[in-house]
């Protein structure tokens, strides 16, 4: 059998509703290119019908290399992406949602800007998105957030499709813990390699519901603190909260007791996470 040249990773929590459209659709634009490929299903814990589902695909005959991986528990997307870029076989290793909201049929598009050398990472940049009010105000300001600190003109870094060189994935791997797939592309851009976008289309979610709670939002703040500690415009916002806030704390305002607890807290959480990560 040939190795596979292409690796397409889905993560995949109580995705029962989705998968049969999700693998009709994924297997038809794979078997159309002219690289072998594989898809890896990741099963993050799933309590409904999915790993049976799965079997279900494993047993049959498929036009691509089919593969699974079943998490004992559920351990959230970061440890499932990661899970499959561990077995990923391709030179060239895609990954996408099983909720179906960017068509997997720009995978093709995405790979081949890959294959041609334009960039070692092209994350998906979704047009007219299909998402509540709240949470699309909540991204356009969180991308503004990390151009302003990193310089890179991204527009949708959390976007869950993505197409990116074996070699950026292997080098991404000791940031894959927490929820750190949100950040995965101004990662990547920060250790050299050159990270673009594409605009692709977005579409509702039909079957199921988003698997992520408010909490993702906190997530996203604490990840943040690692994140931002690598570019110096975060350590230049760091500098001046901590001496704001020593200034307003040695005046004895509340504020500047605050100011210095965030900063602390700031600082904390970032060395602890480049200590766990040695
Ligand atoms: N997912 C996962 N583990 C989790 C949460 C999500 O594997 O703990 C998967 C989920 O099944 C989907 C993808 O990650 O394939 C993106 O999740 P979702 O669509 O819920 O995120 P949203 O679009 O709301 O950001
Ligand atoms: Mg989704």
């Amino acid at each position: 059998m040939t190795t596979p040249q292409v690796s397409v990773v889905v993560p995949m929590y109580n995705e029962e509703p989705n998968l049969p459209e999700l693998h009709t659709r994924l297997t038809k634009v794979l078997a159309r290119l002219d690289t072998p490929c594989e898809i890896i299903y990741v099963d993050d814990g799933s309590t409904d019908g999915t790993p049976q589902e799965l079997e279900n695909l494993l047993l049959q005959p498929q036009p691509v290399c089919v593969r699974a991986v079943r998490l004992p528990r559920r351990r959230g997307k970061t440890a499932a992406l990661s899970a499959g870029f561990a077995i990923a076989r391709g030179s060239i290793i895609a990954t996408t949602d099983a909720d179906l909201q960017e068509p997997p049929e720009v995978l093709p598009m995405l790979l081949s800007r890959v294959q041609c050398g334009e960039a070692h990472l092209v994350v998906a940049w979704r047009q007219q998105r299909q998402d509540s009010r709240f949470r699309v105000l909540a991204s356009r300001l969180f991308n503004a957030l990390l151009r302003w600190l990193t310089g890179l003109s991204l527009h949708d870094v959390n976007c869950g499709t993505k197409a990116m060189k074996r070699e950026v994935a292997e080098n991404l791997g000791s940031w894959m813990v927490s929820d750190m797939h949100r950040y995965l592309p101004i990662l990547a851009a920060q250790m050299g390699y050159r990270v673009t976008e594409a605009p692709v289309p977005h579409v509702a979610r039909r079957r199921g519901r988003s698997r992520f709670g408010a909490s993702r939002y906190l997530r996203a703040v604490v990840d943040l603190a690692p994140v931002s500690l690598m570019w110096w415009r975060g350590w230049g916002v760091w500098v001046a909260l901590t001496s704001l806030s020593t200034l307003l704390a040695k005046m004895h305002s509340p504020l500047g007791w605050a100011g210095l607890a965030v900063a602390m807290a700031w600082a904390g959480t970032a060395l602890a996470f480049w200590i766990g990560k040695r």
